[in-house]
């Protein structure tokens, strides 16, 4: 038995179409149904739904062989858990690709503020890709983290910048925040552990044989 981990919303709507150009169909859509553990139209293949920031950890651990998860997401877990040891990490997807970026409210002078050496506080969810990102700066952080809406953040005076993902940059603008920086782009990542790698490497090579030719297909 192959379980794959993937978290509900963009990652599962967009890795459904990987799938079945794998020939695997999932039997459950998790929007719909409570199940965590979903069945596809292959017996040996089975889906977890689980939080996006846990799928790392399922596949670390082994509680999933492979995963689907953003590159955010890794360098957070890796950056946590001594570079994501017994992550095997074998294909870009290119999918659920945004870029993390730095925002501010728009009558915030982010430039000068930097130019003048100001501490900044900083409202994010990826507190180690925004220490790293600020000190090779050379800008000093008061980092304050957060779960999510990081855009209400400059909004009730709670930070001067927010550290968040960014795709349209339709959330910004609905919230008078403007990009000021971009940090990195992110697209999401199959991986793998690397135990089960050893022990069902046919069933996990023909995963993600299909994986890549798929990817492939729709790139
Ligand atoms: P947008 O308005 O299209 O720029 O999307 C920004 C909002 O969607 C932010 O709240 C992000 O946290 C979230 N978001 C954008 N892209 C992704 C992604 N690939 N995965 C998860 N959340 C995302």
């Amino acid at each position: 038995m192959i379980t794959l981990a993937l978290s509900k919303g963009r990652i599962f709507e967009e890795t459904v179409p990987l799938l079945r150009g794998a020939g695997i169909e999932v039997l459950d859509d998790p929007e719909r149904s409570r199940k965590l553990i979903l069945a596809t139209n292959r017996p040996e293949v089975r889906v977890v739904i689980v939080r996006a920031t846990d799928v790392p950890t399922y596949v670390q651990y082994g509680g999933a062989d492979v995963g689907v998860t953003g590159l955010d997401t890794l360098i957070e877990h890796g950056a946590d858990w001594g570079g994501g040891a017994g992550l095997y990490q074998p294909l870009d997807l290119g999918i659920a690709k945004c870029r993390v970026s730095v925002a501010v409210r728009a009558d915030f002078d982010y430039a000068s503020a930097v130019r003048q050496g100001s501490r900044l506080r900083v409202a994010t969810k990826y507190v180690n890709i925004a220490r790293e990102f600020f000190a090779a700066k050379g800008v000093h952080v008061d980092l304050i983290k957060l779960y999510g809406s990081m855009e209400l953040a400059p909004l009730t005076g709670l930070a001067d910048a927010i550290v968040d993902l960014v795709s349209t940059g339709n959330t910004l603008k609905a919230n008078q925040l403007v990009e000021v920086e971009r940090i990195m782009d992110i697209s999401s990542r199959l991986v793998v552990n690397q135990a089960a790698l050893k022990l069902k490497q046919q069933a996990i090579r023909s995963v993600i044989d299909a994986f890549a030719a798929a990817t492939k297909a729709t790139a």
